[in-house]
């Protein structure tokens, strides 16, 4: 099945144009900058140069339209006809309660989405623009929707409850959701072929640490805490985000510095984590590069960086009692030798070996602790698209027998 993946924000569409049998993306790329007159569709083919347009892309609606267009494009595109996009396939934020797997969008859905908007007001107005967009240009094409909520929603009341008073738990949702849903749910999976063992018997703690951060703790296949809460902005420190914070020390500062909820909001999401306390940048490639030069802000927030991770994996090995891998992905997980060495130093007492030249010459998916090691340190590049692609063409599949089964009785 050839599936059209998209990941709609506020003013940017991502997309994967992928063919599921072969698992690869035959055709991605961009549309940045949408409601602006100089708007940039980035677009790269699997088998030629990448090509770069710049014009008007007023909204959703036109971004898509310029999606198709340049996947039905002579010289740039993939396909011959509308025809051979089987499906499409969304990256939805937030499921709320609602959703805890992947489900065909219909009428009903799209009225949930609207419910939970207010649990993710920036996120989810575009994601269902995203998908409206797309009906108008794909009538009849089945569109799926794979939420970033749903691994974690069944995780027990235990992780998912905080210490407030239970009625506003009821009256506003307030609760742990969790998000990188699909990539801790890729990479567990991963881990357990890898391993060679079932998923199902295995207790695995997943980190995706990229430009936002956050840990999983999977046990048996299922997520049964996760650092990442109501919002994506509590646990691990991120390029930008403070996560975990004593909740007085924002009333604190709201108090002395004067400031509004929205610029407390900012402060948190926007000017906190690697670069809040570097003061440098958000970007763990040049905190890195600060370090070595000896800057002492950059190497604070460095090594709270990964002293919360290896908190994490403490934390989540009690969860679970126990622990046979630890993973790492996400662009910091996969790539920084500097952190992955950091949080797995001085593990031993929790069956952690780490091979240090595995951990240096790390290609695709690989162990980076010793043949010995207890609990197996993996690295596994992350791909939320695939994901979003295979899930979309379960769910179409398993549309279309019922409708045949049915019309046979
Ligand atoms: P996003 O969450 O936006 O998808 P990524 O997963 O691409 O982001 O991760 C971006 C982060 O990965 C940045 O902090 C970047 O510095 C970091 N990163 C990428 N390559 C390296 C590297 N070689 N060493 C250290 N950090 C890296």
């Amino acid at each position: 099945m050839k599936v059209l993946v998209l990941n709609c924000g506020s003013s940017s569409i991502k997309y994967q144009f992928i063919d599921t049998a072969s698992k690869t993306a035959l055709a991605k790329g961009m549309v940045e900058r949408i409601g602006m007159s100089s708007a940039i569709l980035t677009h790269q083919p699997h088998d030629r140069e990448k090509i770069k347009i710049v014009g008007e892309i007023l909204d959703h609606t036109i971004a898509i339209e310029y999606v198709i267009a340049v996947l039905l494009s002579p010289n740039h595109g993939v396909i011959k006809d509308k025809k051979e996009i089987d499906a499409v396939g969304h990256r939805v934020v937030h499921g709320g309660e609602t959703f805890s797997g992947s489900v065909l969008i219909t009428d009903q859905v799209m009225k949930a989405l609207k419910d939970n908007i207010e649990l993710a007001p920036l996120h989810n107005p575009p994601n269902i623009k995203g998908i409206q967009a797309t009906k108008e240009h794909l009538p009849s094409t089945p569109q799926v929707g794979v939420f970033d909520t749903a691994f974690h929603v069944k995780m027990p009341p235990r992780a998912y409850l905080y210490g407030i008073p239970y009625e506003l738990y009821k009256k506003y949702k307030i609760r742990r959701y969790g998000f990188h849903g699909t990539s801790h749910r890729y990479v567990s999976e991963r881990a357990a072929t890898i391993i060679g063992k079932p998923l199902e018997q295995l207790k695995i703690i997943t980190a995706h640490l990229g430009n936002g951060c956050s840990m999983a703790a999977v046990d048996g296949g299922r997520s049964v805490d996760t650092t990442m809460g109501f919002t994506p902005l509590e646990g691990l420190i991120m390029g930008t985000r403070s996560g975990d914070l004593d909740s007085s020390v924002i009333l604190y500062i709201m108090a002395k510095e004067g400031l509004s909820l929205s610029e407390a909001n900012t402060l948190l999401n926007k000017h906190s984590g690697l670069i809040g306390i570097s003061g440098e940048s958000s970007d763990m490639r040049e905190i890195e590069e600060a370090v070595v030069e000896g800057n002492k802000k950059a190497k604070y927030a460095f090594d709270v960086f990964t002293y919360r991770i290896k908190k994490y994996v403490g934390a989540y090995t009690a969860a679970m009692g126990g622990l046979d891998a630890l993973v790492f992905t996400g662009g910091i997980g996969e790539n920084s030798i500097a952190v992955r060495k950091d949080v797995c130093t001085n593990m031993e007492f929790i069956g952690i070996k780490f091979d240090e030249l595995a951990n240096q010459n790390v290609s695709g998916e690989c162990s980076i602790s010793s043949s010995d090691s207890k609990v197996n340190v993996l690295r596994i590049p992350t791909n939320e698209e695939l994901v979003i692609a295979l899930d979309t063409e379960l769910i179409v599949t398993e549309q279309f027998s019922l409708k045949q089964s049915a019309s046979v009785k």
